[in-house]
């Protein structure tokens, strides 16, 4: 199933190049679904998938999808935990000497998401802001302490994630942080249509070039591996994100340009980049000194 959100806050399922909006039918019984974030609202009731998987959808009006003004599937997820060097080719262009094996994973603000065809907003007119495409985990059930051989029970879904970054001295959770910074979507495939995510095919391209391209076999962290490691330091719960990592090909972006990341069965998401509010770094607050 591919499941999906409007910007009006409903949840729609997409099936063959068109969505049936699901906000209205009874999914969750007498909880009922809320517009705003339906889908986290979901996956916290129990048995989410067979919930989905009862919906009716072949009965209910159905619009093509490019008349269909979707939003980021999960709107504010409880947290977006990401794998910092999980790609070979990317630890050596950005001259890494560890992997995410010695990093471990770090946090971006949920404030960050954004949906399709949003733009991401530079902060700073003289620092680099680069693209970082990867496959995002989307997490069914509460998971704390699971093995690798466990961990798959626990995926909801995968999507495709910008990992916006700031190249600057700041720490990883201020320099991938800033609002807009993740963007998701365009909706969530279930992990039993994808049918495994070893072996994806992701590509990434600003302004029209080609700029990332590989296959999730080559993730040091596998999808199993990262989300035991993560549920072994914090509880994963229903809808949170992992971002697992980008290959290398990432750079620049800049006003105007257009992003497009697609993942192989995940669909394709397209964001556009705007320089409108960037201010140089050296007027950034607290960025000075004051001495009298
Ligand atoms: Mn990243």
């Amino acid at each position: 199933m591919k499941i999906g959100r409007t910007r009006d806050g409903g949840l729609i399922m997409i099936e063959g190049g068109s969505a049936a909006d699901v906000s209205a039918v009874d999914i969750t019984g007498a909880l009922g679904l809320t517009r705003g974030d339906p889908l986290l609202q979901l996956l916290e009731t129990a048995d989410a998938m067979a919930r989905l998987a009862a919906v009716p959808i072949a009965g209910l009006p159905r619009v093509p999808l490019d008349r269909v003004d979707l939003a980021a599937p999960l709107r504010r997820p409880g947290k977006i935990v990401a794998a910092p060097v999980n790609y070979l080719d990317h630890k050596i262009e950005m001259s890494e000497q560890k992997t995410v094996r010695e990093y471990g994973v770090f946090l971006k603000a949920n404030s960050s998401v954004i949906g399709p065809h949003e733009s991401v907003r530079l902060p700073y007119l003289d620092k680099r802001t680069d693209q970082e495409g990867e496959l995002g985990i989307v997490i069914g059930r509460e998971a704390s302490g699971v093995t690798a051989a466990q961990a798959l029970d626990y995926v909801f879904g995968y999507l495709p994630v910008l990992d916006m970054s700031v190249r600057s001295t700041e720490d990883r959770s201020t320099r991938k942080s800033f609002d807009t910074f993740t963007p998701l979507g365009p909706w969530v495939t279930t992990a039993d249509e994808v049918g495994g995510a070893g072996a994806l095919e992701l590509r990434c391209w600003v302004g029209g070039e080609l700029r990332q391209r590989t296959s999730t076999s080559e993730l040091i962290f596998d999808v199993a591996e990262l989300v035991s490691y993560a549920s072994h330091v914090m509880t994963l719960h229903p809808g949170d994100i992992i971002a697992s990592g980008t290959p290398s090909g990432v750079g620049p972006v800049s006003d105007g340009q257009s992003i497009v990341l697609e993942i192989e069965k995940l669909g394709r998401l397209q964001v556009a980049v705007t320089a409108e509010d960037a201010i140089p770094y050296a007027d950034r607050p607290g960025a000075t000194v004051m001495d009298d």
